[in-house]
């Protein structure tokens, strides 16, 4: 096993839970990632070089003991959040959706608006009340458009006065706990920063690596995969593996399960957005299998990732999609299991530590 920083089991769990939990906490709407930019360049800076594409994504390249193949693992820094819109008279900000919301999830929710100069105003978020709806209106799902978000504020001069400006990004705010059940881990933004954590814990622990592994923290995954298409200008992948929360389906209602928390980290195949190389899907399964490692395998009808972009990069990149199932993402809070996590971590490792030039080049080997 390639782990360079030899810990005891429990002394690696504590780290890796400290930083996962620093990410969670961390706001990072498309287009406003700083906070987590900030996080990753501090774990990562004494681990290999960094750079930065011009959209703000966060790149740390680690030569192993050959220039090739480079590989490249990515995972967004941005959640889904919204962006102050206006503000009325009485002081109230309307606000516009950054990344796929259901107005089911919002009432009542905290926010916090990042105001120029690093400060951050907290907010609810409000509707008309329930009481005055119309029956109508209470069977359907409010819009966006219907709510606002309420700083405390009475006029649009206060607003001004705590610092906001239209054009704010706007974070959902939630605090990061451990569940009375050992092992479920709930907060927000586990879309993606298990992926952006998994990415930094991959390059700590990485020892020999016959590659060069380039970590991706991608912006504005949320609003179009867009900093994955701007980093993998810098980043030339040879192969990559997209990390992600991915949407867990263990919950009612649904009968094909393929992301179940607790059984491992999941290898998606398929969504609208990408089709995952098949010799490198078996490669991942093999591996996992030989490290005894359970997995489970997506072919999802719907959704998207990074691989969208990166796939499609240059001639084509030969992509994987591993995820960490979570359960309500897209939400103020969701829930994963931190075992998968951390056989995630375990998995990529493994990988990594056997991408050789001769094991990548026969996943586009097609004479
Ligand atoms: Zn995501």
């Amino acid at each position: 096993m390639a782990d360079a920083e030899v810990k005891n089991d429990s002394e690696l769990r504590a780290q890796c839970r400290q930083l996962l939990e620093q990410l969670s906490v961390a706001p990072g709407p498309p287009g406003a990632e700083d906070a987590v930019r900030a996080i990753v360049r501090e774990a990562l800076q004494s681990h290999g070089e960094i750079s930065y594409d011009r959209l703000g994504s966060i790149l740390c390249e680690k030569q192993g003991s050959s220039d090739g193949p480079r590989v490249v693992l990515d995972g967004h820094m941005d959640e889904v959040g919204f962006m102050v819109q206006s503000v009325s008279s009485e002081g109230r900000i309307a606000f516009a959706p950054l990344g796929g919301w259901w107005g089911h999830v919002l009432l009542a929710q905290r926010v916090e608006i990042l105001i120029d100069g690093g400060g951050r105003v907290h907010g609810i978020i409000g509707s008309k009340p329930p009481h005055f709806l119309a029956t109508a209106e209470r069977q359907n799902v409010l819009g966006l458009e219907h709510m606002y978000i309420d700083v405390g504020a009475t006029t649009a001069e206060e607003v001004a006065e705590l610092g906001i400006q239209l054009g704010d990004p706007i974070a959902p705010y939630t605090e990061f706990r451990e569940l009375d059940c050992p092992g479920y881990l709930s907060g927000k933004a586990f879309d993606d920063r298990v992926g952006v954590g998994l990415m930094v814990e991959t390059l700590r622990a990485l020892g020999d690596h016959p590659n060069t592994v380039i970590g991706v923290g991608a912006v504005q995954e949320e609003v179009g995969c867009r900093g994955a298409i701007t980093a993998s200008a810098l980043a030339r992948p040879d192969v990559a593996i997209v990390l992600e929360g991915t949407p867990a389906d263990d919950t009612p209602g649904l009968t094909e399960r393929q992301a179940i928390l607790g059984q491992g980290p999941q290898i998606r195949f398929l969504d609208p957005t990408a089709i995952s190389n098949r010799r490198l899907v078996r490669f991942v399964q093999e591996v996992a299998g030989e490290i005894g490692i359970g997995v489970q395998t997506a072919v999802r009808r719907t959704g998207g990732t990074d691989a969208s972009s990166i796939h499609t990069y240059g001639a084509g990149v030969p992509t994987v999609v591993i995820g960490v199932p979570a359960r309500y993402i897209h939400t103020h809070v969701s829930i994963i299991h931190f075992e998968d996590y951390l056989n995630a971590r375990t998995l990529l490792l493994e990988l990594v530590s056997r991408m050789d030039t001769e094991t990548v080049s026969r996943f586009t080997r097609f004479e």
